[in-house]
């Protein structure tokens, strides 16, 4: 019997199908997980094959859309609330409170019941009535309030600040300023590094709250100080002057000046116009303006060339990418951040009535990357 199941064994490995279901099987499936908490972060790193074969780099994209919550803010409202657990400042039972219209809102109220607390998320009544709704499904607390200047009580971000101070076992998450951010994505840093083997030339990002381009570029520095990090800034932001030229406003001065409007661009979560203490911790190498133009034809690029159906902010970092490796070169691998899928932008960014009313209709683009400036 042991004679027969040995030769049985040897056949079995030399068939290549079942040699590599052996492999795949005790290498890459990730084994028992806890909860929520372990299916967030350890995304898959993917190779583009268009961009690559069109730039002669490597592009290289982490898929963060895989994620629970859709988006690379899982890793933020973890740590944000894990960090909190830990340190005793909540404890379950508690609330979790933020002022956000972005996907942030989602993870915090996904995190904060998977450890038996609630969130409580303001934001402005002109953000768009399913990003509330989607939350209450959640079973967070929603308010919407007249938008205000950041100065003024009323403003969402100073209720959700307030709501927090108000009441014992509370916390303000507090997204840009909350350097549980930043350290959020020393782990991605760290995955990028691991899944290249350390062979990662340059990271391209936009910057939104910059936690992700701050933890990525830390991370890669430490290990290799030659890791080139650029940054993508959306039309209406002033990042790109920060890195260019060192010009950046507080916050107050941001609003006072009115530096950006929701319609400055289509791409929702990157650029700002004030430095925040996540962004302050980026080490950036150069910047590239994008356009909107620019994500929506990388959008239907990605989609009709690979299937991959993204949001505005990663077609902005892949526009990025592209950018980058024609900085660089031929022959250098690099690597951005796929933040979230389509699916959260049908209202705007992937529906063609929006994109024709502001003259944005895509053209049928094919293979070539001439749509990138
Ligand atoms: N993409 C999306 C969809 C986002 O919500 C955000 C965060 N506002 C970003 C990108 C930017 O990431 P970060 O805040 O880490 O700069």
């Amino acid at each position: 019997l042991q004679a027969l199941s040995e030769l049985l064994g040897t056949l079995l490995r030399g068939h290549p199908h079942v040699a590599l279901h052996l492999r795949g099987a005790s290498s890459s499936l990730r084994p028992v997980g806890e909860g929520l908490a372990d299916l967030v972060g350890n995304t898959p790193l993917i190779r583009i094959r268009s961009l690559s074969e069109q730039t002669g780099c490597e592009i290289l994209a982490k898929a963060e859309f895989l994620n629970p919550g859709g988006s690379v803010k899982d890793r933020v409202a973890l740590e944000i609330i894990q960090e909190a657990l830990a340190k005793g400042r909540l404890a379950p039972g508690g609330l979790v409170t933020e002022g956000t219209v972005g996907s942030t809102g989602v993870s915090l109220a996904m995190c904060a019941a998977a450890y038996g607390c609630r969130a409580f998320i303001a934001m402005p009544d002109d953000a768009a009535v399913e990003k509330a709704q989607m939350l209450q499904a959640l079973g967070a607390e929603v308010q919407r309030l007249r938008p205000v200047s950041i100065t003024h009580p009323d403003h969402f971000v100073n209720v959700a600040r307030r709501r927090a101070a108000e009441q014992p076992n509370a916390i303000f998450a507090d997204q840009f300023e909350n350097p549980a951010n930043f350290r959020a994505h020393l782990k991605t840093g760290e995955e990028i590094w691991e899944q290249t083997r350390g062979r990662v030339d340059a990271f391209v990002s936009g910057a939104g709250t910059g936690g992700t381009i701050a933890g990525v570029s830390c991370y890669l520095k430490q290990r290799r100080p030659g890791v080139q990090v650029f940054l993508i800034d959306p039309p209406g932001s002033s990042l790109y002057n920060k890195v260019a030229r060192g010009v950046m406003y507080t916050r107050e001065e941001a609003e006072g000046k009115r530096l950006r409007h929701p319609f400055d661009t289509i791409t929702e979560g990157i650029g700002i116009n004030r430095l925040t203490q996540n962004f302050a911790r980026a080490q950036v190498d150069g910047a590239f303006k994008g356009t909107d133009r620019e994500a929506v034809e990388m959008a239907q690029y990605l989609l009709r060339n690979e299937g991959l159906f993204v949001g505005s902010s990663a077609a902005m970092n892949c526009v990025g990418a592209v950018k980058a490796a024609r900085r660089l070169g031929p022959g250098h691998t690099i690597v951005t951040v796929l933040c979230d899928g389509g699916h959260r932008h049908l209202s705007k960014f992937h529906s063609p009535s929006y994109l024709a009313e502001h003259g944005l209709t895509p053209a049928a683009t094919g293979t070539l990357l001439n749509f990138v400036a």
